[in-house]
């Protein structure tokens, strides 16, 4: 069919060929590196200070408070003895000591936290045994009673992921629409062997059920790790924070193995049964693992302590700023950061910015 002469292009109105979109021709846009506010704070990971000033806009503190509970790995429910590391004499039922209660606990924690550390809110934080192991209706007053303080903006529950059944994670769910709530499980490792060796009662496959349970429910969870368990290699340890990466908890604690007097462990150590980490084999090891934790994930610990008078060993961990320097001075010696081994479009220098 002819085209009739007026419909013809004329050559001014002709295609630029150049200007036509073309596969071959196409550059793809680049994406710039996500670089999170952490870092550009100048951090080298995601600490939990800089995370709760962020969150509230003001300087927060946990204030540790004793609910009263014992333990299921304790009183023979799951096993007796408790783990190997714990020191949990006061856990058993029958020499429970009377406690002050919830109020008065808060009362002299946050007057105390006040005077040292000027903190303005705080987060209760119920700590010793197993923060989950009662029933609702126990549970829920003590709960309750911790946030009619009016400078608690949070709760934090520390608790074994083999104890949080349905009712109690519902409980949880219902504060946390109300308040902001950490909900703490003791993961230690991802390794069966090692929750055998350390007489936790329980294997992995229970924190992965607790994980599952606790999605998009409204609450955080922060998995507890011990670095330099017996017998676990670097690759071992590596492989638990690939699996924290992969499920995407929301803060760790970070704890090296330390031995307190009057534990399975420390008869262990004492009889060289046992030996634990120096503090110059820790500092890469905890670097190692924070750069394979993706940046949102917050770091609530680098590493783990006891009162003076209760510490076996290893002693370097009382020395709480030169722990904290030398981990900073590893991090800077390596110029890395956290999540840069987990997720490539991370891999952005702070030395070059
Ligand atoms: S689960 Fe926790 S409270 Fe219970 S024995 Fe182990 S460390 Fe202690």
């Amino acid at each position: 069919m002819l085209v009739p002469p007026r419909l013809l292009p004329t050559a001014d109105a002709m295609p630029d060929p150049l200007d036509q979109p073309s596969a071959a021709l196409k550059v793809p846009a680049v994406k710039p590196p996500h670089i999170p506010a952490w870092r550009q704070a100048g951090l080298r990971y995601h600490t939990y200070g800089w995370f709760l000033r962020q969150k509230f806009g003001c300087r927060v503190h946990k204030v540790s408070l004793d609910g009263g509970f014992t333990c299921p790995n304790v009183d023979g429910t799951v096993a007796v003895g408790g783990c190997v590391f714990c020191d949990n004499r006061s856990f058993s039922p029958s020499r429970r000591l009377p406690r002050r209660s919830i109020a008065a606990q808060l009362a002299l924690g946050i007057d105390r936290l006040t005077r040292r550390y000027a903190a303005q809110r705080f987060i209760a934080y119920f700590q010793p045994g197993t923060n989950t192991y009662a029933p609702v209706a126990r549970l829920r007053p003590l709960f309750e009673q911790a946030l009619e303080h009016p400078q608690v903006i949070g709760l934090a529950i520390g608790t074994r992921p083999d104890c949080v059944p349905e009712p109690v994670l519902d409980l949880i769910t219902e504060l946390a629409r109300r308040t902001y709530v950490w909900l703490e499980l003791g993961l230690q490792t991802i390794h069966d062997r090692s929750l055998d060796w350390m007489n936790r009662g329980h294997h992995y496959d229970a924190f992965l059920d607790a994980m599952a349970r606790s999605r998009g429910r409204g609450y955080d969870v922060c998995a507890h790790v011990i670095l330099g368990l017996p017998g676990e290699t670097r690759e071992d340890m590596l492989a638990t924070a690939a699996e924290l990466a992969r499920l995407g908890v929301q803060a760790v604690k970070l704890h090296n193995l330390y031995a307190v007097h009057q534990t399975p462990l420390a008869d262990d150590v004492a009889a060289g049964r046992v030996r634990l980490l120096e503090l110059e084999e820790y500092v890469p090891l905890v670097v190692d693992f924070i750069e394979r934790l993706p940046p949102h994930c917050v770091i609530e610990r680098t590493f783990g302590d006891a009162p003076p008078e209760m510490l076996l060993a290893p002693r370097w961990c009382l020395d709480r700023p030169a722990v904290r320097k030398a981990i900073e001075a590893e991090f800077a010696r390596r110029d890395t950061w956290q999540g840069r081994t987990c997720d490539a479009a991370e891999t952005y220098s702070l030395q070059r910015r």
